[in-house]
């Protein structure tokens, strides 16, 4: 059979059944092929990764253990950033060298499998458990910044830095992924606005006003154990952040915050907010996702809900194995209640963190788009959750910072 035959057949095929049947017997489904393609003419970006201490491990000998870049007082050994294991959460890394062009089965994400899940843009969220000791949450976090920053230096070829909408799309025209930093934590500032603006000279474009413990200015929503309120939302001190945020055009994120503090910044900002990593209570109710409520003042907003992944906040049921179908109810029901243009992608993976069938890794990310299209949500509205709203919403920041900067 000539390879027109073929596709005559193929398509006289289709047209009639809706499914390709080729000359070996296999059938080949066309929603599948449609997935792929769409997945890659899509901008595809994961707005909440947890990769920076693999990023750390990758970029160590170079940076740390040079002589030259510690002075005479520098102890190694009393540098929590030195140790491989410094909280209950670092400690799920896996120990010994780790190198992000290497393809690791135990990882989420490597370059290899970015590559393959056609992911263009990651914003990688820079993140310790609470930091009692005062100084240190800073210098972790200046950590981890640097270690982004040197990946960066490290694979100029494959991954660059980008800190504006536009410097997202310069990249991925490259044939490049961008990296972004996200601050999952105010705790991270240490009550000062001075630290603030300095997390984002260097480069950092949104910060999560809470983690899963209030902060000193904004209550959180905790992450399963409840949090007793203590600022009734954000504090005078929180909605100056929030502010000065928005002067910066940095974005505010509202993951993670209790309910009032998510409607007290959304009465304070001056530019849209995102959700980083959430889901829905529609679908399974947890403190930390969000109710139709919510989803409606986002939407008022202009802001973008990232859907996160992570199974013990999605699955409304305990079982062995969560099917991807219940990570997609949660997008669907977004889209929903707040519209197509509302509505992004931000998993939540660490190294640890159960995973949905098909969605283990980041080279599966077509996966969600195949079951978005099975669902019969349209090609449009698939490739805004991807990453076009997420960049309306960078660039509107940037348009609203540029504003406020006009004297
Ligand atoms: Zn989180």
């Amino acid at each position: 059979m000539t390879l027109t035959h073929k596709m005559m057949v193929t398509a006289l095929l289709v047209t009639t059944t809706g499914v390709v049947v080729w000359p070996a017997g296999q059938v080949a489904d066309p929603v599948r092929e449609r997935a792929r393609q769409l997945h890659r003419e899509a901008l595809v970006m994961d707005v909440h990764a947890d990769m920076a201490p693999f990023l750390e491990k990758d970029t160590q000998p170079a940076r740390i253990t040079d002589p030259g870049m510690s002075g005479p007082g520098y102890d190694a050994a009393a540098d929590p950033a030195q140790q491989p294991v410094v909280d209950a959460w670092t400690k799920t890394f896996p120990p010994g060298p780790w190198s992000f062009a290497e393809r690791h089965p135990d990882s989420y994400m490597d370059l290899p499998k970015l590559r393959e899940g056609s992911v263009d843009g990651v914003f990688v969220a820079i993140y310790m458990d609470r930091e009692p000791r005062p100084g240190m949450a800073v210098k972790r976090a200046l950590g981890q910044i640097d270690a982004i920053r040197a990946a960066t230096d490290k694979y100029p070829r494959d991954i660059a830095l980008a800190t504006t909408a536009d410097e997202v799309r310069r990249i991925v025209a490259s044939g490049r992924i961008a990296l972004l930093m996200g601050l999952e934590g105010g705790y991270m500032i240490e009550d000062n606005i001075r630290v603030l603006r300095m997390f984002h000279a260097l480069g950092v474009r949104y910060m999560t006003l809470t983690h899963c413990f209030n902060t000193h200015w904004a209550d959180s929503s905790g992450c399963g154990d409840p949090v007793q309120p203590e600022h009734g939302g954000l504090s005078p001190f929180g909605r100056e952040v929030v502010k000065e945020m928005n002067r910066l055009g940095m974005m505010v994120d509202l993951t993670h915050v209790a309910d009032q503090t998510f409607y007290d910044a959304l009465a304070v900002t001056k530019a849209p907010v995102i959700l980083s990593h959430s889901a829905v209570d529609a679908v399974k109710e947890h403190a930390r996702n969000v109710s139709d409520d919510m989803l409606r003042a986002l939407a008022k907003n202009g802001g973008v809900i990232h859907i996160d992944a992570v199974i013990k906040y999605i699955d409304p049921i305990e079982r062995p194995a969560t099917p991807l179908s219940v990570f997609i109810d949660h997008v669907v029901h977004a889209i929903e209640v707040a519209g197509p243009d509302h509505v992004g992608i931000g998993l939540d993976y660490g190294y640890d963190a159960p995973k949905p069938v098909d969605l283990e890794d980041c080279s599966k990310y077509e996966n969600i788009t195949y079951e978005l299209l099975k669902r019969g949500v349209p090609e449009s509205t698939i490739k805004k959750i991807w990453g076009e709203n997420t960049l309306r919403v960078m660039k509107e920041v940037e348009r609203v910072s540029s504003s406020l900067n006009q004297h």
